[in-house]
């Protein structure tokens, strides 16, 4: 497996895979089991995987964890290893970032500053320069994002639909740890009590899925659902949003299969954590 620290790196190694099929594992590192299994599901279907690990400070807003987020690479570098990855990218913010004026790629009005982009409205524009600069250099034929994150991966699915851009954009499921919270690097912020209070967030998930897997259709009385069960005047959580919508994130008041999404986002102590429900 090769390290590659810098773009010129990056160019020659893509330059000498040729025609091969080629995936590409945008991540922030601190891998857990949900990044492993986007390498995963890429090591299955290309000859070569591309693993990019950068800490993308455009996508951080001033109040957020950039110099605090878990940074574990030589613990990643093994894992990819592990897992028969070709190359990990890790640049330095100077390779990724020689300029502090750049052309912006801005994320769509009606998809980008709503929900995640409401409180972080700088957050999409970040994520959407990061992800295009790695596709320039990695030229995948295929990419991978975690459902986990549906606003991100749907925002990169216009991005990649509206410039046509030449890859395949796709989404993974959610990996969840033993107790149902999905796994995210953020969750060794939480103390084993917040852990615990956290977890009416998968309940949520869950019980919004057996409603509508016995009929419920109606967003009104999911929603009531949730909250219920959410129950954030007992438990000291606050919510950001529990929100039902289509893949263009606008709101909807019955469920069509296969066409909706459940969002949440829910703040325990000071870790805000994202979980959904594609339906
Ligand atoms: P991050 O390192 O947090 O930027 O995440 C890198 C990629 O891993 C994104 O596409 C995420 O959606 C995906 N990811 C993160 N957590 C999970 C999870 N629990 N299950 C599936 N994919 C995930």
């Amino acid at each position: 497996m090769q390290v590659l620290q810098n773009i010129e790196e990056l160019k020659t190694f893509r330059e000498s895979l040729g025609m091969q099929s080629v995936g590409l594992v945008p991540t922030m590192g601190a891998l857990h089991k949900g990044h492993l299994s986007l390498i995963s599901e890429s090591i299955h279907h290309n000859t070569h995987t591309i693993v990019s690990i950068f800490v993308n400070p455009t996508q951080f807003g001033q109040n957020e964890d950039l110099s605090t987020y878990p940074r574990t690479l030589d613990r990643d570098l093994a894992l990819c290893e592990s897992l028969g990855v070709s190359a990990v990218f890790v640049p330095s913010v100077e390779q990724m970032y020689p300029s502090d004026d750049e052309i912006a790629i801005l994320p769509p009005k009606m998809m980008g500053y709503v929900l995640e982009g409401f409180d972080r409205p700088t957050h999409f524009a970040g994520v959407l320069q990061v992800v295009l600069k790695l596709f320039m250099l990695a030229r995948p034929h295929k990419a991978y994002f975690g459902k986990k994150d549906a606003q991100q991966v749907l925002i990169v699915q216009k991005m990649a639909k509206d410039l046509h851009l030449p890859l395949e954009i796709v989404m993974c499921p959610i990996v969840r740890d033993d107790d149902g919270l999905a796994f995210s690097s953020r969750n060794v912020y939480l103390s084993p009590k917040e852990r615990e209070i956290a977890l009416c967030i998968p309940r949520t998930i869950t019980r919004i899925e057996s409603a509508i897997a016995q009929g419920v259709r109606e967003v009104r009385e999911l929603e009531n659902l949730a909250h219920q069960t959410l129950d954030f005047k007992s438990a000291p959580i606050h919510i950001f949003y529990a929100y039902f919508c289509d893949h263009s994130l606008a709101p909807i008041t019955h469920i069509r299969q296969g066409e909706s999404l459940f969002l949440l986002a829910v703040r325990v102590g000071k870790t805000r954590l994202l979980d959904n429900l594609w339906c």
